[in-house]
């Protein structure tokens, strides 16, 4: 079993890539998945020498190349030079790969309004970049191209790529007084842009009549008279038009994943998954069959407290999905893992499935017993 850990560039950068370097290998860690290209964030960092909270708006740690058309990343202000060429050449003995956000992204979006996910009701979504329009697939296949050229990377993980929606993590404040539940939310950020809308008219869809269903739903749902608990799937069984509609964007979806395998080269892609929750990453328009055919592996952030809730999200995914490898990541703190022996018991399982590698979320963010239950749980799943 391999085991990687995710990182920020500014926490490497803070305590020195070497000294982390030396970290990780007495963690029996040997593999970084660094933030390069990021959503707006604010970290606390526990064990960083130099501060304990990091502020930064949707950023790229590196300075963009040239493949980028209308839409580039946006490189971090408080950035001299190129952190993710600086941390590739301070570290040695610890393969580097890059951590790799999408279509979630503020800065892009209050920028670029019209590329946004658009509501039925035809509210811009600042949060989400909508993979339907070509300026944003233009977008995401440059990023992995230009991660692709720089040679730092041993693999490139998706994080994103995809109709991501909801709440945007909340970090602008967000007020709902309204039950909304998993029905409420997908229809809400179900995008219905101009660019969704031809791709779906073209198909034969009655576009006009998807969209009046859905701002319809979404209305009753607020109002009461549709239950916010009802499965979105259900719901989807009686709306024809609202399921054929939310097809089409799997195969969209599909299309954009082999523009960005061609993109990666020989480097190998991994795609991350599990939300909105395990076995529903339809909601974000991803068809984990299809997508496998342009992918090298999946990898399940499974931010679960016990052995058999991180089991069944594994086995739930892995079953849509058979023929990639399903890589693990797990988050041994708070709110999810509390201690050691928990930790313990579920790298052993996920050993015993025969899981091939787990990522740990994440270096900056842990406190310093938290890593010590890292030591013990790769210490265990060696011998
Ligand atoms: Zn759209």
């Amino acid at each position: 079993m391999e085991f990687a850990i995710w990182a920020y560039p500014w926490d490497l950068l803070e305590e020195g890539p070497d000294r982390v370097a030396t970290q990780l290998s007495n963690l029996g860690i040997d593999e970084l998945n660094l933030a390069t290209n990021y959503h707006s964030v604010q970290a606390f960092s526990p064990h960083n020498p130099e501060r304990r909270t990091f502020f930064a708006r949707a950023s790229s740690y590196f300075q963009p190349g040239s493949e980028f058309g209308r839409l580039e990343p946006v490189p971090y202000e408080g950035m001299t030079g190129d952190w993710v060429d600086e941390i590739a050449a301070q570290l040695s003995d610890v393969r580097l790969n890059s951590w790799t956000v999408g279509c979630h992204n503020s800065r892009l979006g209050m920028r670029n309004p019209d590329v946004t996910l658009t509501t039925a009701h035809g509210d811009d979504l600042v949060f989400g970049l909508c993979p339907s329009n070509p300026d944003v697939q233009d977008y995401l296949t440059a990023l992995v191209r230009d991660m692709a050229a720089r040679d730092h990377f041993d693999r490139i993980e998706l994080e994103t790529f995809d109709y991501f929606y909801g709440t945007g993590f909340g970090w602008h404040h967000q007020k709902i007084h309204a039950q909304l539940g998993t029905l409420g939310e997908f229809l809400l950020g179900l995008c219905f842009c101009d660019h969704c809308r031809s791709t779906a008219s073209d198909a034969g869809i009655d576009v006009e009549q998807a969209r009046k269903t859905v701002a319809d739903t979404f209305d009753s749902i607020v109002a009461g008279t549709v239950p916010a608990d009802l499965s979105p799937e259900l719901w989807l069984r009686e709306h024809d038009t609202v399921a054929d509609y939310v097809d089409i964007r799997e195969e969209t979806l599909a299309d954009l994943y082999a523009e960005l395998s061609s993109a990666s080269g020989s480097t190998p892609l991994g795609y991350y998954v599990g939300a909105p929750e395990p076995g529903r990453e339809w909601m974000v328009g991803a068809d984990l069959e299809r997508l496998s055919e342009h992918v090298d592996y999946y990898c399940l952030p499974a931010y679960e407290s016990s052995r058999e809730a991180v089991m069944n999200a594994y086995r739930t995914v892995d079953a849509l999905a058979p023929d990639v490898p399903l890589h693990v990541g797990l988050l041994p703190g708070h709110p999810a893992i509390h201690d050691e022996a928990t930790l313990v018991e579920i790298i052993d399982a996920l050993r015993a499935e025969g899981v091939p590698r787990v990522s740990f979320y994440n270096y900056g963010l842990l406190p310093e017993r938290s890593l010590d239950w890292i030591r013990a749980a790769t210490d265990t799943a060696t011998l």
